[in-house]
């Protein structure tokens, strides 16, 4: 076997039957996910990737490091519990549009307003896809894709309005069939320091007919013989989503704004917004547990070698005795 640090991304490949269908666009993602890993040289035991429940969350199964199959909208408080629990951990999460913004929507928000270091990816096809195609909370007032019977009756919510709006430190936004482009985005948001949040155009073909990948590739469009993709890169017009000093925080932030409302003719990927003016959660703690980095819960001792507990839970009962 490869040693760690040589690990190239096949070594982050499982032998786990994956029973997505053809052509979905959570191939391209995985392939992402595994690409970076092995660009930033992670040993595997050192990263843990949770999910919740959807078509997205067997990516927990086809990641060669810790996984963690959560409940349905759980899989942000699951992952920073692990994080929390062991800061020295990298901790990725991956959930569907309907997993982590319909049930899991409250955690989203508290996820923003912590800024703990973990990376958050969201699997964004419009749809419920492991239950057969139900309308999620990403899919558009009077949108009707073809397994609902009406259209969309509901207006969607725009996932980067929301993690910027929840205070996110780092927004982006990734296409499932540019998978270079997005190997290089989920590198950048494990890299930042704080939450990063990434939302990924993935093409269900099974249950979304109308945000195909022909859709977004322009296949449908053509100029004198040439198709006109709809996704366009932030980086390739110049926008520049760093925050450099703490007074460029809300320009920034509106700009990022701005440039997530575009859909339709021109949706842009890349790097919305990324500000590392403002301390993580972790740094908050160890304000006031001075020792948390060298000693977090993951590495206390809590049983001696004959595996009996030497954790006194006396100490912490005093301590909410009320007087
Ligand atoms: Fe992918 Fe859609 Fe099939 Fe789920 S239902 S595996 S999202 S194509
Ligand atoms: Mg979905």
């Amino acid at each position: 076997m490869a040693p760690e640090a040589l690990l190239k991304p096949q070594d982050f490949q499982t032998d786990v039957h994956n029973d997505w269908c053809p052509g979905c666009g959570d191939f391209g993602i995985l392939k992402a996910v595994q690409m970076a890993l092995a660009d930033l040289k992670l040993p595997r035991h050192e990263v843990a990737l949770v999910s919740g429940i959807g078509c997205s969350a067997k990516t927990a199964h086809y990641v060669n490091v810790y996984g963690v199959h959560t409940l349905h909208g759980r899989a942000l408080p699951v992952a920073i519990g692990v994080k929390l629990a062991n800061p020295g951990l990298e901790v990725l999460v991956v959930s569907g549009d309907g997993d982590g913004l319909g049930i899991g929507a409250g955690h989203f928000v508290s996820a923003g307003r912590r800024n703990l270091d973990i990376t958050y990816l969201i699997l964004d096809n419009g749809v419920y896809g492991l239950t057969k195609g139900q309308a999620s909370p990403t899919l558009k007032l009077g949108v009707k894709t073809k397994s609902l019977t009406q259209p969309n009756i509901n207006e969607g919510i725009n996932p980067l309005w929301l993690a910027l709006a929840s205070g996110a430190t780092f927004v982006a936004r990734g296409y499932a069939f540019d998978i270079k482009h997005l190997k290089d985005l989920i590198v950048r948001a494990i890299r930042h320091r704080g939450y990063a949040f990434l939302d990924v155009l993935q093409p269900c073909p099974t249950y979304n007919n109308l945000n195909t990948k022909d859709w977004y590739g322009g296949e449908d469009r053509l100029v004198e013989g040439k198709k006109m993709p709809r996704v366009y890169k932030l980086e390739e017009r110049g926008y520049d989503p760093v925050v450099r000093t703490f007074e460029d925080t809300e320009p920034k932030k509106m700009e990022a704004l701005k440039h997530a409302l575009q859909w339709g003719d021109a949706i842009p990927i890349g790097v919305f917004y990324q500000n590392e003016q403002f301390p993580t959660f972790e740094n908050r703690l160890e304000d006031r547990i001075p020792n948390y980095r060298e000693s977090p819960p993951a590495k206390q001792v809590i049983a001696d070698a004959a595996g009996r507990p030497t954790v006194r839970v006396q100490k912490f009962l005093d301590e909410l005795v009320v007087t």
